[in-house]
């Protein structure tokens, strides 16, 4: 017999939910890490140096594809750049259920 799953749903519209992460440029330096590894697809690269001394900084090109309550590339920044909203404030929006 299967064992019911864990799993979570939203219970808002995503686009309603102001969770994703923002970028303090001026600690970024571009170096791609969180893009590597934020399967989702929320981070892009933003406009070039123009110099083309400097990687170009990062930007959260897809907020909406960030997955509510996720933290996980706040820790992945060597740098601190990204920051997330407070967990708390959102815990609301999202329900467990046993499927
Ligand atoms: S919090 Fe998670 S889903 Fe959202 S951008 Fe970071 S790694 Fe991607
Ligand atoms: S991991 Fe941090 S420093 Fe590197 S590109 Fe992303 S935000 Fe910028």
């Amino acid at each position: 017999m299967n064992r019911p799953k864990k799993r979570k749903r939203l219970l808002a519209p995503r686009e309603e939910i102001a969770w994703f992460p923002m970028i303090e440029a001026s600690h970024c330096n571009g170096c791609g890490d969180c893009q590597a590894f934020c399967r989702p697809g929320v981070f892009s690269p933003g406009t070039p140096d123009p110099s083309g001394i400097y990687k170009a900084k990062m930007s959260v090109a897809n907020p909406f594809n960030c997955i509510v309550l996720c933290t996980r590339c706040e820790h992945v920044c060597p740098s601190g750049a990204i920051t997330l909203p407070h967990p708390q404030d959102f815990k609301h929006f999202v329900e467990e259920y046993l499927d």
